[in-house]
């Protein structure tokens, strides 16, 4: 217990696994907790509450805690010591926390488990398991909003911050708390410029950071040090893998902000945050987990450089066009495994020996892949293939792999089971010793048993007395003098003799020797293995990839996408264009494409609702990025000019986990929008101003509309408010969907086409939801009464005839000028909504006309 504790002091705040024997017992506050939590027995050892897992099923427990939010301090017995009385040697191993763990069994195959480290405007991710290493500047203006996006955009398990920082801004806090990520509040000294450059060197063996674009001085170094130290001191392994440092330039991406990721639903719907009718799960035919993993990087990562765009639509049609060779790369590819992620555990020494196996197939799919046509692929992929050395190396790895290892076996290193028979002579010859030695056995025993005329002796073997004979109570004073009693029990007694004991030297020898040799063969393979690490990573990236391209270049031949034009220039030209997502929902032809073109550079759609307008915004920001990731796009073609940012804003929704109202957010979205956009962006605003009042609303949509045209980012503008069309529409394209109105039925075309939508049929839509006959009744009316002479409603067939008609008629018009004066002294503009101002001018209008 003394050990324990002292033990314990060094991790306060972990749960710590304390090895004893075949169990890990935890004691004290750390018992009470995770007895509840694992639903374990609580028992005591002297005052202290105690509880306990076999060691064989920790892998079960170990994951239900760090779902439960827990680090766990993992403290093993180093060595036993040879008097049993005394303490053995305990040390703590390793730290097991979400994203720190590189064991298959806790990781989602086809998700990234990344490590978010921020600072300042600083911040750095890992992705342990693979060891993509990234450092990141946060946006100048607004470092919070940026600090959102990108906790949205690589979903990190862990977060790691200054504690300084964590308590002084709340502002900063409070976006960290939001996230789910387990949150780990570190002091300031983990972030110090200079002493994170110096390990930063030391990690990559390099003298300056000066390769990977990092100077001395650049505050970057902070955040990225930090998670180094914590990734080091978590797996208490010099983490040899992580070499490499990406520096991520803000503008060699389109940025999205946190709520437009979210509001463009790429991973998440918005309804019940799965992943159906997603954009993700309507394009993505990856074969293999690490291809899936790289494309949602691809989709998450939009690229905002032109010639980087056309060397990924390079690869895409080069399988569009070749379709026996994409069929014959998509079934090979299948049998590729996590190579990169496989080679981690192999260099951070957690492999176990069916990784090997795992390696062995990766690398003969690789081979079967490209040896149809080296030349081929090494045009397409540079890199892997040229080096030649490294690739015979890998081949005759694989072989050797083939013949050495028993490919069924999957638990961690057993004698006995991992290294096959007839792999290696020395290895075959001890196993054939120690065969050997059973048969010697029990040829012994038959010769005992003659020579004492016990027919019922028995031999048997236990872990403290190792081999013994065996007599039944009743026959004991049989045992002849040269049997040595070593043990009695209630119903009979265990004898050794010296020959017994020389057997069982001989054993033992011959099976240690079997155990050393098998290891130190499993070693061998794991250490060629790790000499050829980097060309094994640069195969398994290229398998990553060529199942990205398979993937994008089926996606467009069975949904019929074409390769979009990418150009410098700042045009927008869309035909044929459909929603990836809703295509697919209604099944094939029944989605009616329109086209896009933004050379007038805002339009303002108006209509019905139901009609389409929300999916055709939707559906030209999604093709607009896919374009920027490399994909082939659902149009009939598309010229699509550089974007720096997509921003989208969509209709009313509540974020109650955050505390704030439908319509604050909203404002806040519009705001980010308004303060950050280019001429170079794509913004699409759906239904603005609809969580405040019709007057409020309207205004702040009209003002907002102003704004954007201002702003001359190219805009669709989706409203309800059809009195905006009414307004200046200089220099704005008024758009809408065509709708067929027979005056007793309505049918909407979902073709969009210029002008401004005469009605919004909601009353149309209420009927048909079913809304009471005499409610719609009534409604009508009042629109008759209030809204006649009001602009949008004129020369509309009428749906309904309404027998209030009368009351309109009724009502009669000024004629005179002096009139028009009047009623213009009478109003008061302070006291009117804008719905009424606008309907006293267009009455004005009439009637001066
Ligand atoms: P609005 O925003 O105008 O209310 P939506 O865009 O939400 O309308 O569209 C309503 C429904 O109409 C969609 O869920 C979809 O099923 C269907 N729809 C929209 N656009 C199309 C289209 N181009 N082709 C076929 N169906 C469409
Ligand atoms: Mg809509």
């Amino acid at each position: 217990m003394k050990q324990y504790k002292q033990i314990k002091q060094d991790y306060p705040d972990k749960i710590l696994f304390f090895r004893l024997g075949d169990f890990y017992e935890m004691f004290d506050e750390d018992a009470v907790e995770v007895s509840a939590l694992l639903n374990l027995t609580l028992t005591h050892k002297g005052d202290s509450p105690m509880c306990g897992i076999p060691y064989h099923a920790v892998k079960n427990y170990l994951k239900r805690l760090l779902d439960a939010g827990k680090k766990i301090a993992i403290c093993e017995q180093m060595s036993l010591s040879d008097s049993p009385k005394a303490l053995a040697r305990r040390e703590v191993v390793r730290i097991v926390t979400p994203a720190t763990v590189v064991e298959e069994d806790f990781l989602t195959d086809t998700d990234s488990s990344y490590i978010l480290s921020v600072f300042q405007r600083y911040c750095a991710f890992c992705e342990v398991s693979t060891g993509e290493f990234r450092l990141r500047e946060l946006g100048k203006e607004n470092r919070i909003a940026s600090l959102r996006a990108i906790i949205e955009q690589i979903r990190p398990k862990e977060l790691l911050v200054c504690e300084d920082e964590y308590f002084l801004d709340s502002d900063f806090k409070e976006a960290v708390d939001l996230s789910p990520a387990m949150i780990t509040k570190l002091p300031p000294w983990y972030f110090s410029t200079s002493a994170s450059y110096k390990l930063l060197c030391e990690q990559a063996g390099v003298s300056s950071l000066a390769a990977f674009g990092i100077d001395e001085k650049n505050r970057i170094a902070g955040p990225a040090g930090a998670l180094l130290r914590y990734i080091r001191e978590t797996s208490k392994s010099p983490v040899d893998h992580i070499t490499n440092y990406t520096l991520d330039v803000e503008s060699s991406y389109v940025s999205i902000d946190e709520s437009s990721r979210k509001n463009l639903e790429l991973f998440r719907n918005l309804y019940d945050g799965s992943s159906s009718n997603t954009l993700f799960e309507t394009i993505n035919r990856c074969r293999t987990n690490s291809g899936t993993r790289l494309l949602k990087n691809f989709l998450n990562f939009p690229l905002h450089d032109k010639s980087a765009i056309e060397d990924r639509q390079k690869r895409v049609k080069y399988f569009y066009d070749n379709s026996s060779e994409l069929e014959r790369v998509r079934s090979l590819i299948s049998g590729s495994r996590d190579l990169n992620r496989l080679m981690t555990r192999i260099i951070l020494k957690r492999a176990v020996p069916r990784d090997l196996t795992g390696i062995k197939q990766s690398i003969g799919t690789f081979f079967s892949i490209v040896s149809e046509d080296p030349q081929r692929y090494s045009e397409l992929f540079d890199s892997v293939l040229t080096d030649n050395t490294n690739l015979e190396k890998a081949y005759s790895l694989m072989q050797e792999i083939d013949r050495a290892v028993n490919e069924d076996f999957l638990g961690q290193f057993n004698a006995g089971e991992v290294i096959k028979d007839g792999y290696d002579s020395i290895l075959d010859e001890k196993r054939t010793l120690m065969e050997n030695g059973n048969s010697v056995l029990s040829s012994y025993l038959e010769e005992e048993k003659s020579e004492s005329g016990l027919s019922i002796l028995k031999l048997g073997y236990n872990r403290v007395y190792g081999y013994y004979l065996e007599i039944p109570k009743g026959q004991v004073s049989r045992a002849p003098q040269y049997f040595i009693r070593i043990q009695t029990l209630v119903n009979g007694e265990r004898f050794t003799t010296e020959k017994l004991k020389e057997f069982e030297r001989e054993i033992n020898l011959a099976s240690a020797e079997a155990e050393n040799r098998e290891r130190e063969l499993y070693n061998n393979l794991l250490a060629s293995v790790q000499d050829i690490s980097s060309t094994l990573n640069a195969m398994g990236s290229f398998m990553s990839l060529l199942d990205v391209y398979q993937a994008l270049a089926t996606l467009a031949v069975d949904s019929e996408y074409v390769c979009p034009q990418i150009t410098e220039e700042d045009v927008l030209e869309i035909r044929g264009g459909r929603h990836p997502v809703v295509e697919k929902h209604l099944g094939s032809g029944k989605f009616v494409s329109n086209d896009l073109d933004m050379s007038v550079r805002f339009c303002l759609i108006t209509g019905p609702n139901m009609a389409g307008k929300s999916t055709y915004l939707r559906q030209n920001a999604l093709i607009i990025l896919l374009s920027h990731i490399g994909s082939f796009v659902p149009a009939t073609s598309a010229v699509i000019g550089l974007t720096d940012r997509i921003f989208c804003r969509v209709g009313a929704m509540d974020n109650l986990a955050r505390g704030e109202s439908t319509f604050l957010v909203e404002m806040q979205e519009t705001s980010y929008i308004l303060r950050n956009c280019t001429d170079r962006s794509f913004v699409i605003v759906d239904e603005v101003g609809r969580g405040t009042s019709t007057q409020d609303g309207m205004s702040l949509a009209y003002a907002i509309m102003k704004d954007l045209i201002a702003k001359n980012a190219k805009t669709l503008f989706a409203t309800h408010y059809h009195e905006l069309t009414m307004m200046d529409i200089s220099g704005i394209r008024l758009l809408t969907p065509a709708v067929e109105d027979s005056g007793k039925s309505v049918v909407f075309l979902r073709k969009m086409i210029e002008g401004a939508a005469s009605s919004s049929y909601g009353i149309h839509v209420a009927r048909l939801a079913g809304v009471p006959y005499q409610v719609i009744r009534e409604a009508k009316s009042f629109q008759n009464r209030h809204f006649a002479d009001y602009g949008v409603n004129k020369g509309q067939s009428s749906l309904f005839s309404s027998s209030d008609e009368s009351i309109v008629e009724e009502e009669t018009l000024p004629s005179s000028a002096a009139d028009i004066i009047k009623e213009l002294q009478e109003c008061n503009p302070e006291q009117m909504t804008p719905v009424q101002a606008l309907i006293l001018l267009s009455k004005l209008k009439e009637e001066a006309q």
